[in-house]
């Protein structure tokens, strides 16, 4: 493991740590008391099953910290296992501005422009 990549665990780990407080407040200061139990429910939980837990009970789109979790969280276990850096469409490295930017990115340059179209397209 090189050097940049020990600064970007470190960051994200910060990340991740701040990503879980703030979207277990979200969740907890909803009026909805299903959403409520929920924060409840991941109280008493590792965070690290969080993600599991919350996918098939809430729409993640109504929470925008979800998304950016399971991009650290995706990282961070990238690390683990030796994959960081490297782009989940083509598998590629990913070019080093991107991950200097940010260090959760999980595209290469090309991929990140082609989904962008992507999305783009279905907006329409
Ligand atoms: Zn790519």
């Amino acid at each position: 493991m090189n050097e940049n990549v020990i600064n970007y665990e470190q960051s994200l780990q910060a990340e991740l740590t701040a990503l879980r407080n703030d979207f277990l407040g979200e969740l907890k200061s909803s009026p909805n008391e299903f959403t409520h139990n929920l924060a409840n429910t991941l109280e008493v939980n590792p965070p690290n099953k969080w993600l599991d837990i919350v996918v098939e009970k809430i729409n993640p789109e109504q929470f925008p910290q979800y998304d950016r979790l399971m991009k650290v969280e995706a990282a961070l276990c990238q690390m683990e296992i030796g994959q960081f850096g490297y782009c989940c469409d083509c598998e590629q490295a990913i070019e080093p501005e991107l991950l200097e930017q940010d260090p959760a990115t999980q595209r290469c340059i090309s991929c990140k422009a082609k989904a962008a179209r992507s999305m783009d397209m279905q907006q329409k």
